[in-house]
């Protein structure tokens, strides 16, 4: 008998040729992610599902516990292997109840054969076992809502007994969808729109702007501290730090205070697709929601991207602030988001920025600047920092 958790994903988002790179990209997130935590168990790719061989006598809840955070998984399950013998099947029953009954009351038997010629068939086994359960713990066969449900599933040259499967993460596991370049500020709402991009299965490179020195290295510091923790569902993630002091003193210049923020903005996502593109990204992801605060009105996300030629994904468009910090305190980036910082976005604006900004005249204010040079210049300063390669 060994023990194995088995992870399974959702077969929606496996037509064709997605399949082998989706199932891939989910082998190789699970080893990286019990290779972090110091679990070096065996992770093989079967037919329709990923098994995890682990040790013998070891517990299962550090590698469980690691793999629910991983993206792509619908269900994982702590099983035990038996041979295909019934005294070998009972005797996984009986190690299962030892291990997982947790004094429940009620239970059901699910058997299941991949095989059609096994001897007993699933009613067979779902009765005989049900019987034998009965009696070893005394609870009573419930078909609905049972506290366990116990499953056998008879396979070719094996049997898998466990109880009822844990959820996982689920979405697409990361790098089995697109690249992207995710505008990183210090703020709560930028980290929690980037995992939302790992949830889709993306690969998330971040870009994030300081005005160091005309401010201290409090915001670059936060991004790094974020970026770590994000990297948690990537393994492997590389942050662009841009200086924008030099940039910014000449937008202060050239624009009206009131329209700076917007400006700033704009600015950004023409560095960002730069950057994007040298890394061969082909959209940005920004943290805004509408309405959320004043430079966050539909005018002016039309005013910024009117300046976009990329694809500008904004996950968290249609939610609330309250919805965003539950999210965000699940990620385990709340704590890092709310440290105070120096942002180079509240530099240089007034107490009341533009609400309905227009393009004519954001355009108008910038003919003073060249646009393509100063962009140019931010992009080839950039820093890149990498980390968990
Ligand atoms: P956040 O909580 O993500 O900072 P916010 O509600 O404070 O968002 P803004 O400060 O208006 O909103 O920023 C809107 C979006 O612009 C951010 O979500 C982020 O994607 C991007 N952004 C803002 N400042 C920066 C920065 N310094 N570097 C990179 N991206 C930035
Ligand atoms: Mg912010």
């Amino acid at each position: 008998m060994s023990r194995h958790l088995l992870i399974r994903y959702h077969e929606v988002a496996l037509k064709g040729k997605n399949r082998g790179v989706f199932v891939g990209a989910l082998a190789t997130n699970v080893r990286k992610a019990l290779a972090r935590a110091g679990l070096d168990h065996p992770v093989r790719q079967e037919r329709s599902q990923i098994r995890v061989d682990l040790p013998d006598g070891s517990d299962a809840s550090p590698a469980l516990n690691v793999i629910s955070r991983v993206y792509g998984i619908a269900r994982i399950a702590p099983v035990l292997r038996t041979g295909l013998a019934f005294d070998e099947i009972v005797d996984g029953v009986r190690e299962t109840i030892r291990d997982e009954w947790n004094g429940a009351e009620t239970f059901r038997v699910s058997a299941s054969r991949a095989d059609k010629r096994y001897p007993l068939t699933s009613a067979d086994l779902n009765t005989q076992i049900g019987s034998l359960v009965e009696e070893e713990t005394g609870a009573a066969v419930k078909l609905r809502g049972a506290d366990i449900d116990l499953r056998i599933d008879v396979r070719e040259r094996d049997a898998f007994v466990y109880v009822e499967s844990v959820p996982g993460a689920g979405g697409l596991p990361v790098g089995s969808s697109g690249h992207v370049m995710a505008l990183l500020s210090g703020g709560i709402d930028s980290p929690v729109a980037a995992a939302r991009m790992f949830r889709r299965g993306c690969t998330v490179d971040f870009v994030h702007f300081h005005s160091f020195p005309l401010v201290d290295g409090s915001s670059r510091d936060k991004a790094r501290d974020l970026v770590r923790v994000l990297d948690e569902s990537q393994f492997g993630s590389r942050l662009h730090l841009v200086p924008f002091a030099d940039a910014q003193r000449q937008i202060v210049a050239a624009v009206n205070p009131a329209y700076r923020v917007v400006a700033y903005r704009r600015f950004m996502v023409r560095v960002a697709e730069e950057l994007a593109r040298r890394v061969n990204a082909l959209a940005l992801v920004t943290g805004e929601s509408i309405g959320q605060v004043a430079s966050q009105t539909v005018e002016n996300i039309s005013t910024i991207d009117s300046v976009a030629r990329m694809p500008v994904l904004r996950p968290l468009i249609g939610m609330d602030k309250q919805e965003i910090i539950t999210e965000a305190r699940r990620l385990g980036t709340f704590d890092i988001s709310i440290l105070p910082d120096e942002d180079c976005c509240s530099l240089f604006v007034p107490k009341h920025p533009i609400l309905r900004s227009s393009i004519v005249e954001a355009e108008r204010m910038e003919t003073a600047l060249d646009v393509d040079e100063l962009v140019r210049m931010s992009a080839d300063e950039a820093q890149m920092v990498t980390f968990g390669q």
